[in-house]
């Protein structure tokens, strides 16, 4: 039997699969999904033929140390460059889906789907699917979970959360240290609208910033590396989304068919494959401010995206600070330390 540490990792996003990367070595770590897949917020939808990616769309890689993690997958093939041919006229010089001015960035994508860097980060990594952990408590020194099926998993020595700050902080015992900051924390929700048609509709861009009316972004998935298709693929403003998220989903989706109908000028009921996905949490509007949160004393950490700069690149610093975090937490836990 195994005398490593047993960390319980929630969520099989970046941030999740980042930390179960750097953690696997030195413990013995089980990822609990509530999704059927792998990826989170960067996420492929698969209906037929078709590919849509309906959460992140692209990523950048500012820091070093994600440029750094990434070389190997760019050289592998599993990240990809995209040079879309952006709609200048109604590009938005600031907030973008990922919230800031990419303009000069390098826009990466993980193929042939945005859920691919992920599903690689965790080749041999014990993930459990379609697993929703409901109830973290204490049972004497470690944790037990109770999933939403009434499964009881037992004797985790960590806890790490990786959903989002809502969730996170529904989910983690009330002793957790990271409240007060969890509380802190706000997120925004978005729609995202899919279109398959026949043929791609005639375009001269590939993307395009919206700037007024219900949509923020509408790109061509099929234009980016790997994909082929008529696939598109339009975001929705995150303030509308939070305006209208508990509207009827029938008339949402019309709402958002008739924008794009009217920016893009190709009728979206020619579209034989319509799909709305409501996201209630998508993107962070007020982050936690700090790099994780790790409770030492009781064994709890929480990572995301919400922890920084709401963007792929924040899940995968924030899952490395908890992971540094953690690591040496085990290394001072060690007799002798
Ligand atoms: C529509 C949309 C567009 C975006 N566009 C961009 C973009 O263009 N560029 C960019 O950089 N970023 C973008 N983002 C943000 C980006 O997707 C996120 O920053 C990043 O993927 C977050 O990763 P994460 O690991 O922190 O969280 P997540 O990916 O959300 O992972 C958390 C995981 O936890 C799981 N989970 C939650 N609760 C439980 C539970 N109780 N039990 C088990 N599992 C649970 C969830 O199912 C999920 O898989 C976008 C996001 C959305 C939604």
């Amino acid at each position: 039997m195994s005398d490593k540490p047993k960390i319980a990792v929630i969520g099989a996003g970046l941030a999740g699969m980042r930390l179960t990367q750097r953690l696997r070595g030195a413990a013995t770590v089980t990822v609990f999904e509530k999704s059927r897949g792998i990826g989170g917020r960067m996420s492929t939808r698969r209906a037929g033929e078709r590919r849509f990616d309906h959460g992140a769309q692209y990523f950048t890689a500012r820091g070093a140390a994600f440029r750094d993690f990434l070389a190997p997958f760019v050289a592998g093939g599993t990240v990809a460059v995209w040079e879309p041919r952006l709609m200048n006229e109604v590009v938005r010089d600031a907030a973008g889906p990922a919230g800031e001015d990419d303009a000069g960035s390098t826009r990466y994508v993980a193929c042939p789907g945005m859920n691919s860097l992920c599903r690689a980060m965790g080749q041999g990594a014990d993930v459990a699917l379609a697993t929703r952990v409901a109830t973290i408590s204490r049972d004497g020194a470690t944790w037990s979970l109770k999933t939403t099926g009434d499964t009881l998993l037992n004797g985790f020595d960590y806890v790490l959360c990786t959903a989002p700050s809502v969730q996170t902080k529904d989910l983690m015992p009330a002793e957790f240290a990271g409240h007060e900051a969890l509380a802190g924390a706000r997120m925004a929700g978005c729609y995202s609208l899919m279109l398959g048609f026949e043929l791609p509709p005639a375009l001269s861009w590939d993307a395009a910033f919206v700037k007024d009316g219900p949509l923020s972004w509408i790109a061509a998935n099929h234009s980016k590396p790997e994909r082929s298709g008529a696939e598109m693929l339009c975001q929705s403003d995150n303030a509308w989304a939070d305006e209208n998220i508990e509207r009827d989903q029938d008339e949402v989706r019309e709402t958002l068919m008739a924008a794009f109908t009217e920016v893009t000028g190709t009728d979206a009921r020619q579209a034989d494959y319509k799909s709305l996905h409501r996201w209630r949490y998508a993107k962070m509007t007020t982050p936690a401010g700090a790099p994780c949160l790790f409770d030492a004393a009781r064994g709890l950490g929480a990572a995301g995206d919400w922890c920084g700069g709401g963007r792929v690149e924040s899940a995968f610093d924030s899952g490395n600070a908890l992971a540094d975090a953690v690591l040496q937490d085990m290394r001072s836990a060690q007799p002798g330390a």
